[in-house]
């Protein structure tokens, strides 16, 4: 398989994603409306700097026509939008004032001499040719000899700060490319444009960086090749999924929308489901009633003088033990106390191994490889149930 940023960033954003997409290549017609405006933008910009290549500069009205066709000619019915606020015309809106806000900044396009528009680029990870990687590059440009900038046109809704872009592996993987495509390249910058904040962003990646950025990337392709479970990772980026209706942890949503209220109604898993939400309030309420009834016999007991209650069947002892309460793994005068016990030597006549946190670390991974095997043998392969009801907005809601 050959490898690109999107698809290694899709297995750490979720593997079984990643599965659904690389794997099982399941057809998807979804497009979020931000991708579709997007790559709108992108063609526009395309057409702009194609243009250029032939010494025309096309001036603005012309390219926002096109960018109202192109937007007509590629809608699709299966265009998402997940912020229910806003309607095509906003994204529309919002594209066309990318393409004007950058068209103004750098008008006459004199900055850098091009060199590619999205230029595609293959790149292998090892000497071997074993790991390979491609992506398109969505500008590359020559500010001056022996010199490269690697652009890229972002139209996502947050500005990046700029530790994160100098963390940021995309264009570091094309810096790989480039490297090794024209050797003699004495600096190579890393450029983002952030349309929507009329924004250009720059960094610099150094060998040392780079190579860093290889091994850990050839672990990864590694870790992927190797895996035989895909979990599904739920996180914000969830909304924008085209594969929620595979997904486990939101086919159920998409099974039951089209029932009518009656199948909906006596449809299986909603009914278990109903009857334990129900079950878990009475439940929630038995608690509170049962604190109260054990203040209220404390309070008898204690005018009675009593530590016994008999009835017919049973006996009810009631008794106070004194107790000292001390903080909280996150409460303030923990690591005071903690402190004192391991500098009085007492620390291991106290403490104990949270097997919890344990499974949590091993899951998580990180952990050397021998020592997590090594550990696994001592334990026992086990999984247990847990269900928990969370509340929900409305039955159509993504979230
Ligand atoms: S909906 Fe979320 S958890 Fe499910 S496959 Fe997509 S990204 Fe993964």
């Amino acid at each position: 398989m050959i490898y690109s940023h999107s698809r290694l960033d899709s297995y750490r954003q979720c593997p079984l994603k990643f599965k659904f997409r690389y794997i099982d290549m399941l057809p998807s017609e979804l497009e979020g409306i931000e991708a579709f405006m997007g790559s709108r933008v992108h063609e526009v910009l395309q057409k702009l700097y194609t243009d250029l290549r032939f010494c025309k500069t096309a001036s603005l009205e012309p390219l926002i026509e096109l960018y109202q066709q192109l937007w007509e000619k590629a809608w699709h019915e299966n265009v998402r939008i997940v912020k229910e606020e806003l309607a095509p015309e906003d994204y529309f809106a919002l594209g066309k004032r990318c393409i004007e806000d950058y068209y103004h900044r750098y008008k006459p396009f004199n900055q850098s001499r091009t060199l590619g528009i999205e230029h595609p680029v293959q790149f292998s990870l090892d000497p071997e040719g074993k790991y390979v990687m491609k992506g398109f590059i969505d500008r590359l440009s020559q500010p001056k000899d022996h010199v490269i900038w690697i652009h890229d046109y972002k139209t996502k809704g947050f500005l990046p700060t700029q530790t994160e872009l100098d963390e940021d592996r995309q264009l570091a993987y094309y810096q790989m490319a480039i490297s090794q495509l024209w050797p003699e390249t004495k600096e190579v910058e890393l450029v983002w444009h952030f349309l929507i904040f009329d924004q250009e962003i720059h960094s610099r990646r150094s060998p040392e960086e780079l190579e860093t950025l290889r091994e850990e990337t050839i672990a990864l392709i590694r870790e992927i090749e190797s895996a035989t479970d895909f979990p599904a990772k739920q996180s914000g980026l969830c909304n924008w999924c085209e594969y929620q209706q595979h997904c486990p942890l939101f086919k159920h949503l998409y099974d039951t929308a089209s029932l009518s209220e009656n199948e909906y109604l006596g449809e299986e898993g909603i009914g278990l489901a109903e009857k334990l939400i129900t079950l878990q309030s009475k439940e929630e309420l038995l608690k509170a009633e049962i604190a109260k009834l054990k203040a209220a016999l404390w309070d008898y007991a204690q005018k009675k003088g009593i530590e016994v209650v008999f009835t017919k069947n049973h006996k009810v002892r009631i008794k106070v033990y004194d107790n000292i309460r001390f903080p909280g793994r996150n409460d303030p005068g923990r690591s005071a106390l903690e402190n004192l016990i391991r500098e009085k030597g007492k620390w291991e006549e106290v403490s104990y191994l949270d097997v919890f946190a344990l499974s949590k670390v091993l899951q998580a991974g990180g952990w050397d490889a021998e020592l997590v095997e090594k550990i696994k043998q001592l334990g026992t392969p086990d999984s247990s149930l847990w269900i928990k009801a969370f509340p929900r907005n409305t039955r159509g809601a993504w979230k």
